[in-house]
């Protein structure tokens, strides 16, 4: 049977924490908003401490952070959030207090790596050694595995943040990354549709040309994806891509701009499977942080 541990999503707007073993066994769940880091750390903490009463104690915890973060775990600033422009959270350590109050081991990477994990566990990426996740909210964050690992370097990478080919013309909004204006994240996320069409991503019905031109900046992006790590699946989760149209436009796309040169039947002939929603839904995040605190005690 898999270890009883804790996970915890740790996001820029809200926190889920939960206690359990896997997808048929979760015992408890609390979300709450992200606030300062003490407040909502101590709120997780009591969490914890209030099932550990109730279960007994969590053999490891997993956490799954917005980033950017520090996923190494010989750096000195291991389990901390680094260079966030979210108030109080730059340099903020989370690792540490769940430590040192719950006196067990305490996993740490990004949400978009943890939600793959979650994926490849129990969900979209079963059996794959390669595959990416991607998420589309309020920003754009990438993760997966590559040869079996999770994706790892320098840092950690910055999907959302490569530059994309730039029609001035057939789209003259100018993109809302505070980095680089343009890129992917400052394009596609759901902030860019909603300040370039004057109204929430949400509110724009289906047949509304936001969903055409959010789905060729996706594509452009998943054919850098393709060429540069060769994923064997592509897992689309977060808020935006609950738009259930993306989904056949972005996969026409996709092959479109590739133009028949990965030949692969995956994607010449079997898109549908390639291309594909988290199979966990929004619970990615929190059970491949289950996931990690057991390979913590593996
Ligand atoms: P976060 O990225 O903060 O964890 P989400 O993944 O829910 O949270 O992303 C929030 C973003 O997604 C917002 O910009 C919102 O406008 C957009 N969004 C949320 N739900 C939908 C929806 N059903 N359709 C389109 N866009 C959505
Ligand atoms: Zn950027």
């Amino acid at each position: 049977m898999d270890a009883y541990v804790g996970g915890i999503e740790a996001g820029g707007t809200k926190f889920v924490c939960a206690v359990g073993s896997g997808p048929d066994d979760v015992r408890a769940e609390a979300r709450f908003p992200t606030t300062t880091p003490a407040e909502t750390i101590g709120r997780a903490l009591a969490f914890f401490r209030e099932q550990e009463a109730r279960y007994g104690p969590v053999g490891a915890i997993g956490i799954a952070a917005f980033g950017p973060l520090d996923p190494h775990p010989n750096s000195p600033y291991f389990g901390t959030i680094t260079s966030t422009p979210k108030p109080g959270w730059a340099n903020a350590d989370v690792v540490g207090p769940f430590r040192s109050a719950l006196g067990v081991p305490v996993g740490f990477d990004t949400d978009v790596n943890i939600a793959g994990l979650g994926e490849w566990r129990w969900g979209a990426a079963q059996g794959l050694e390669n595959f990416i996740y991607l998420t589309i909210g309020t920003g754009v964050g990438g993760g997966g595995m590559i040869n079996g690992k999770l994706l790892h370097g320098l840092v950690h990478p910055e999907f959302g943040h490569i530059a994309l080919p730039h029609d001035w013309a057939a789209d003259p909004y100018k993109g809302f990354c505070p980095y680089h204006g343009d890129c992917l994240e400052g394009m596609a996320a759901g902030p860019a549709i909603g300040q370039r069409w004057g109204r929430p991503a949400f509110e724009l019905p289906p047949e509304h040309p936001a969903w055409e031109l959010e789905a060729h900046y996706l594509a452009l992006a998943l054919r850098t994806f393709i060429c540069t790590l060769s994923p064997e699946r592509i897992i689309l989760g977060g808020g935006v891509m609950e738009q259930p149209q993306l989904f056949p436009l972005v996969r026409r796309k996709t092959q479109a701009y590739l133009n028949g040169y990965v030949q692969s039947p995956v994607i010449l002939e079997d898109i549908d499977s390639y291309i594909v929603p988290p199979a966990l839904g929004n619970r990615a995040g929190v059970l491949g942080a289950f996931a990690q605190a057991q390979m913590l005690l593996d």
